[in-house]
């Protein structure tokens, strides 16, 4: 099978690269960046000259994107995937999107015999490097079956979670409750740096005590280490966010937390932080408040 894979930079990079390794069919990569193609092309891939050419050319096509505007014109724009796709070819999108756009560019793709999974994934780029991540699949379950060897191939679990827009619902309210736990996390550390207390110890305690979720662990590390290259930028962080907020919004849901920590993003992404790692969030307390939480 020839499998297309467009936008392999710091999450789509290692999911594609599991594919490369994990599988024998035949991977065609295409990126803006060309350095983010080579690391692809070293490992067996070939290079796409276009997304037309890779839409073209493939049985399967996947996209990681940063931003909805960019999936909405890869996949329904001139020249994109909607244009040049043959009828039957299956389009994957692994990017985080609201599940209105997931809808819209599903419909598009269906008028024109594409099937389309939404599939956005959780995890991180270690655990994408690991191929340990989860992915949330919104779509036909009948399609989603005949992936599965395909999406196991570069994570531990994939959950098909109903019609598409379902696989962006679980993401968004997932991403929200993981961003609040940073921001929880962040304030901690805080604390425990003012208060004196040696804080690799404070992080033996957490670690082992209720205080403890994935979130603490990644904005802990990052912080110690003084090292806030991304990993998951804090300008994706915060469209993620933006279209939590959106859902809960149509939702009718109250926002009590994460309305603040959507304050905390903007504040660190007016301080020139964007695209460092979203841990960056924790320098707003410590420009704040002069203190580093290093240890
Ligand atoms: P990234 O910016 O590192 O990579 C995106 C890649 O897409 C870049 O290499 C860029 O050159 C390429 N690109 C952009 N427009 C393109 C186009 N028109 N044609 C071809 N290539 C194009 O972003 P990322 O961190 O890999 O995130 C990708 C998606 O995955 C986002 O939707 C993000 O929200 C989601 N996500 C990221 C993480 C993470 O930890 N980084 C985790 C889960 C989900």
């Amino acid at each position: 099978m020839k499998v297309g894979f467009i936008g392999v930079g710091n999450m789509g990079g290692p999911m594609c690269r599991n594919i490369i390794k994990n599988t024998n069919h035949e991977v065609i990569v295409f990126d803006l960046n060309p350095d983010a193609v080579k690391v692809c092309t070293d490992l067996g891939a070939s290079a796409g000259n276009s997304v037309a050419d890779v839409a073209a050319r493939c049985d399967v096509v996947l996209t990681s994107l940063p931003m909805p505007t960019h999936v909405e014109a890869v996949a329904l724009g001139a020249g994109g995937i909607a244009e040049n796709a043959r009828p039957g070819t299956v389009y994957i999108d692994l990017s985080t999107n609201s599940p209105t756009m997931a809808r819209r560019v599903h419909a598009a793709l269906a008028a024109k015999g594409i099937p389309m999974l939404e599939s956005p994934v959780s995890g991180g780029v270690t655990r994408a490097a690991e191929g340990t991540i989860v992915i949330m699949v919104g779509g036909d379950e009948a399609v989603c079956d005949a992936q599965r060897p395909l999406l196991n191939s570069f994570s531990s679990e994939v959950v098909h979670t109903g019609e598409v827009g379902m696989g962006s619902v679980a993401k968004l309210i997932n991403n929200m409750l993981a961003f609040c736990n940073m921001a929880a996390a962040a304030e901690a550390l805080m604390m425990g740096a003012k208060s004196g207390i040696d804080l690799k110890k404070l992080d033996q305690v957490i670690t082992n005590a209720s205080g403890f979720s994935f979130s603490y662990r990644s904005l802990a590390g990052k912080s110690f280490a003084g090292d806030f290259k991304p990993g998951f930028s804090l300008d994706l962080a915060h469209k993620d966010l933006r279209l939590a907020l959106e859902l809960a919004d149509e939702l009718g849901v109250p926002g009590m937390i994460a309305p603040q920590v959507m304050s905390l993003f903007r504040m660190a992404r007016g301080m020139g932080m964007g695209s460092d790692d979203m841990s960056t969030m924790i320098r707003v307390y410590e420009k704040a408040l002069d203190t580093e939480v290093r240890a």
